[in-house]
């Protein structure tokens, strides 16, 4: 069986760097007598500037070797290049992660693969920083290819110019569902320390991620977060992340109260008919659309509109508002069939489009 799948959630915890040889024992021990499977600690660190802290290396393999004998806790550090598996597989660490830096390169990912070929060892494939599944799950095929048989997925969010929500990394939830759609047996792990980038918003996101039916957490912790050497904001303590686990509620995808069931299965049948009115009435829409397009066409006229479809936009987005529904959904839903419209009446067999994005915007 899958070590994460050991236990639901599976909690991975610790610095986001090894610092020095106390940092790593003290947390180690703190985290030993916890509900904690995994300590994680960076000992190579990929850092957006030069001159920061980029990790101890050899000595800190040696600290994590030290701490796994003396507190019995399994351990694991990010590799990036060829030698840090061989220099990680040297000094007894048990998991590798490759990380969201590292995720994003193919070549790099599979030069790693290749170095793993013949080495049984679970490993974690973090998201590459930008929100593209199929290079996120490009990466993991690669590290199975090469015969890894335990592998996990770290959901670490997507970085962008977007500060939505306060976060220091997306989570663009939807990513991570998709993943799950794809490989269902796929254990992701939510790290909601480089999502949330605070150590004041762990909890929240955390289960979040486990109502998303996430499977296990990463979390970032040190004895003393302000004064760590990297990543200082979202720390939590030892203490601090009892408590966080403390108070998860862990849910289920089933439930064994038959009325809880049976109220599900009713409300999901309507829903079930309604959906089937949406469909038919989208299709009857298109097929409006289609006939529009031909008077377009015989009238010389163009297919794409502007004005018209700052009209649409303005008048769905208003009437979702009444309806209690926010403009911005009603409009992106609105997006997806202007652009079907459009590549209807422009008789395009591929699905590229306009992208209706500027207008959108201009018209706010
Ligand atoms: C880390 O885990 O400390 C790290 C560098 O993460 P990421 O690859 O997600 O940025
Ligand atoms: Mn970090």
């Amino acid at each position: 069986m899958s070590f994460f799948r050991s236990v639901r959630p599976f909690i991975v915890a610790g610095p986001c760097s090894a610092e020095t040889r106390e940092q790593v024992l003290t947390t180690a021990a703190a985290l030993a007598g916890m509900n904690v499977q995994l300590m994680r600690a960076g000992v190579w660190k990929p850092r957006t500037k030069p001159g920061s802290f980029e990790g101890n290396g050899v000595p800190a393999l040696e600290w994590l070797q030290e701490a796994k004998k003396t507190y019995g806790l399994p351990v694991s550090i990010e590799v990036a290049e060829t030698t840090h598996v061989e220099l990680a597989l040297q000094h007894g660490i048990d998991v590798l992660w490759i990380g969201a830096r590292t995720t994003v390169n193919p070549f790099q990912v599979q030069r790693l693969a290749d170095a793993l070929k013949g080495v049984n060892i679970p490993v974690m494939v973090k998201n590459p920083v930008n929100p593209d599944v199929d290079l996120w799950e490009g990466a993991i095929e690669r590290i199975m290819k090469a015969g890894i048989t335990d592998v996990a997925a770290i959901h670490r969010g997507f970085s962008g110019y977007s500060t939505a929500g306060g976060y220091r990394n997306q989570p663009n939830w939807p990513i991570p569902i998709e993943l799950k759609r794809r490989k269902p047996e796929l254990c992701i792990i939510c790290d909601p320390s480089h999502i949330t980038g605070n150590k004041n918003r762990i909890a929240e996101l955390s289960q979040k991620a486990l109502d998303m039916h996430l499977d296990g957490l990463m979390i970032e912790t040190h004895p003393n977060p302000d004064a760590a050497w990297s990543d200082a904001a979202q720390q939590v303590t030892p203490t601090q992340l009892k408590t966080i686990l403390a108070g998860l509620v862990i849910r289920e995808e089933h439930t064994h109260c038959m009325n809880g069931q049976e109220q599900l299965e009713d409300l999901r049948q309507t829903m079930d008919s309604m959906d089937a009115e949406i469909v038919d009435l989208i299709a009857r829409r298109m097929e409006l659309s289609g006939k529009i397009g031909a008077v377009k066409l015989a009238n010389n006229m163009t297919v794409y509109q502007p004005a018209r479809w700052r009209e649409i936009v303005a008048t769905r987005g208003q009437r979702g508002e009444m309806q209690g529904l926010t403009k911005e959904f009603v409009v992106s839903v609105y997006e997806k069939i202007h652009q079907e419209s459009i590549r209807i009446q422009l008789g395009d067999t591929t699905a590229e489009s306009i992208d209706a994005q500027g207008e959108v915007k201009a018209t706010e």
